[in-house]
């Protein structure tokens, strides 16, 4: 597949309201965006390190993927993810190449780029995010 560069790193965190003064008072990031995604039941913050970014995630309810994620990891990275030149392609290959995925097509992702995981179990443990930005 045909991978630029990290996009983000997705990070799980119990609370945006205390970890962003940890990224803006000790980093020196700064928040530029703060968005609900809805349908992965998942509140998001957004820094800038370069052209990857940082994308904060706290779970909106106790069903949310992120918060089963921190109660059985506690907070931490949570997956990371690619920046790819033809998601539908490198989502086909990848399946090809016999790893499970868990979209089988491309949707939505915050900040409205084009997204689709592949399973930690086939990526060495690290849930991986290919996303397009099609804009
Ligand atoms: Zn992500």
């Amino acid at each position: 597949m045909d991978i630029s560069h990290i996009e983000h790193l997705g990070i799980a965190v119990k609370s945006l309201e205390e970890a962003i003064p940890y990224y803006e008072q000790v980093l020196g990031l700064k928040c530029y965006n703060i968005e609900e995604v809805a349908d992965q039941k998942v509140k998001t913050a957004f820094f800038k390190v370069g052209q990857t970014k940082i994308e904060l995630l706290e779970p909106t309810c106790p069903e949310s993927t992120i918060a089963k994620f921190i109660e059985n990891r506690g907070e931490g990275v949570h997956h990371v993810a690619f920046a790819v030149n033809g998601i539908e392609g490198a989502l086909a290959e990848a399946a090809e190449k016999g790893v499970r995925l868990i979209d089988q097509t491309p949707r939505a992702g915050a900040e409205g780029l084009t997204i689709a995981f592949l399973h930690p179990k086939s990526t060495k443990g690290v849930l991986t995010e290919l996303c397009e930005d099609k804009n």
